[in-house]
């Protein structure tokens, strides 16, 4: 598969070598237990809490406020039903604030949470995907317990206020969570700037491992334990430590920060260049913000098109490309984020995300631009 273009970053992206070199040797010779006293486990200790410090400093945090958890998901449930029980047994705080374009992880939490008896209020967007901050100021009450924003919007790219909504927040005494699964290692982060008390990450989006994340928790402000069972994590969070992922993912973040203005100038081309030529395309519309948007992210919707069809001939011809977000396809429903949007029905269902990444290149944009053009017009019947 040597000429094939992957243009799927946002739902994962290639390991890159350096990480896999520094993990290989927690996988074979230190394979000890972190939690074990003698020298073969304490190597691993010592490394685990190397990795901790290297992203809390990458964020503006302490390294104590760092939690390793199994994935982005993990650090979401965690963040929205650990905040919400803990605050509603100590408090009874029960009202939560998030958005419709939330990740599943985050919108299915809401729900579960709303079983339980918790009210959430989903806050509108607007054409470009963004949330306002006068609208979160709104529905703030005096039981909110949770306000919870994304740092970016993983379909549509959309870039939220959230130092805006965090400083709101702290200014109200709410705590204040962002989901920076599509930000991290891509745009800045300064949890204390920004006043964030809790942000979730995770590394196989910015060429680390998968099944790796990390929970940022403002000191004082831990949710409730949400997996019981050992003293790892402080006691915050059980279960034998993935030594091997969580340096690939300290690793990885490193070398993402090192390297974050280098790759946005170089993405943002790109992405320019393919959004200009896939606009060509008579009856294309742009999804999202084209200013306040990831610089790797390009959401185009056709006219005329099944999204499903479009990525399964894109396939075909080698580019491997999504319609929605990974999480999401398999169903043949449209975007709960376009949806959102305001965007009519039969554009929603005929869009394709193409999200670029550290391997991305000028030969890869063009082959894009021209299997697209292609396969469009090949959908609708137009091709000679
Ligand atoms: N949040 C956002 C915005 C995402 O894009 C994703 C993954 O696509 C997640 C959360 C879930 O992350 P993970 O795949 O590590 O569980």
């Amino acid at each position: 598969m040597s000429d094939f273009v992957y243009a799927d970053n946002a739902a994962t992206t290639r390991i890159a070598d350096e990480v896999l070199e520094a993990m290989l040797p927690y996988l074979k010779e230190n394979y000890g237990n972190a939690s074990s006293v003698y020298k073969f486990g304490r190597d691993n200790h010592q490394a685990i809490e190397k990795a901790r410090k290297s992203i809390a400093g990458l964020i503006g945090a302490s390294a104590m406020e760092i939690f390793f958890t199994s994935c982005g998901s993990e650090s979401d449930n965690w963040a929205l039903k650990g905040t919400a029980r803990r605050l509603a047994a100590a408090e009874g705080k029960r009202h939560i604030i998030t958005t419709a374009i939330e990740h599943h992880a985050i919108l299915h939490s809401a729900q579960a949470l709303e079983k339980e008896g918790f009210e959430v209020t989903y806050l509108p967007v607007d054409s470009l995907g963004m949330v306002s901050v006068d609208a979160v100021r709104d529905a703030i009450r005096e039981d909110t317990a949770l306000v919870s924003v994304m740092y970016a919007n993983n379909e549509v790219g959309t870039i939220q206020p959230v130092s805006e909504i965090g400083a709101l927040c702290r200014e109200k005494g709410i705590l204040f969570h962002t989901d920076a699964v599509q930000a991290a290692g891509i745009l800045p982060i300064d949890v204390k700037a920004q006043n964030i008390d809790m942000l979730s990450m995770s590394a196989h989006k910015f060429n680390g491992p998968k099944g790796i994340g990390v929970l940022y928790c403002r000191r004082g402000q831990f949710p409730e334990n949400f997996m019981d069972g050992g003293a790892q994590e402080r006691g915050h969070r059980a279960g034998t430590e993935n030594v091997a992922n969580i340096v690939g993912m300290a690793k990885a973040f490193e070398m993402a920060c090192g390297e974050m203005e280098e790759k946005t100038e170089r993405l943002r081309v790109l992405r320019d260049h393919i959004i200009e030529g896939l606009l060509k395309i008579h009856d294309s519309a742009l999804n999202g913000d084209p200013e306040k948007r990831l610089p790797g992210n390009v959401n185009v919707s056709f006219a005329k098109i099944d999204g499903q069809s479009l990525i399964f001939d894109l396939d075909l011809e080698g580019v491997a490309a999504s319609s929605g977000s990974a999480c999401a396809s398999g169903s043949l429903d449209p975007s709960h984020v376009l949806l959102a949007m305001g965007i009519p029905y039969e554009m929603a269902h005929g869009s394709l995300r193409v999200s670029l990444g550290r391997y991305s290149s000028r030969s890869d944009a063009e082959r894009i631009i021209k299997a697209v053009t292609d396969v469009v017009a090949g959908l609708r019947g137009e091709k000679k």
